[in-house]
């Protein structure tokens, strides 16, 4: 299997706020998607939405439904998120 993954994906890491366990399991399925598309497409561009797109088709809901349940003492727009290779 890791034959098929490039090495440069294999050495890059995700980072999950702890805080997030509290979602909802699609939610949870929606970030992790979006940090995987990202180890593959860094910008949020065309290329990024494909992939979303085709793995996901309905993520745009699971983004907002994300969006509208803020994390406790914290203000959450996961669409607005700046990841570290941005
Ligand atoms: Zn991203």
């Amino acid at each position: 299997m890791t034959a098929t993954v490039p090495s440069t994906i294999l050495q890059r890491r995700i980072r999950i706020n702890l805080e997030l366990a509290k979602k909802t399991p699609r939610s949870l399925e929606y970030i992790l998607l979006h940090e995987m598309v990202n180890l593959l497409e860094r910008y949020h561009n065309d290329n990024f939405m494909a992939c979303m797109n085709k793995y996901m088709p309905s993520w745009r809901l699971y983004r907002d439904e994300l969006n509208r349940s803020p994390l406790a003492h914290e203000e959450w727009d996961y669409s607005k998120v700046r990841h570290d290779h941005l």
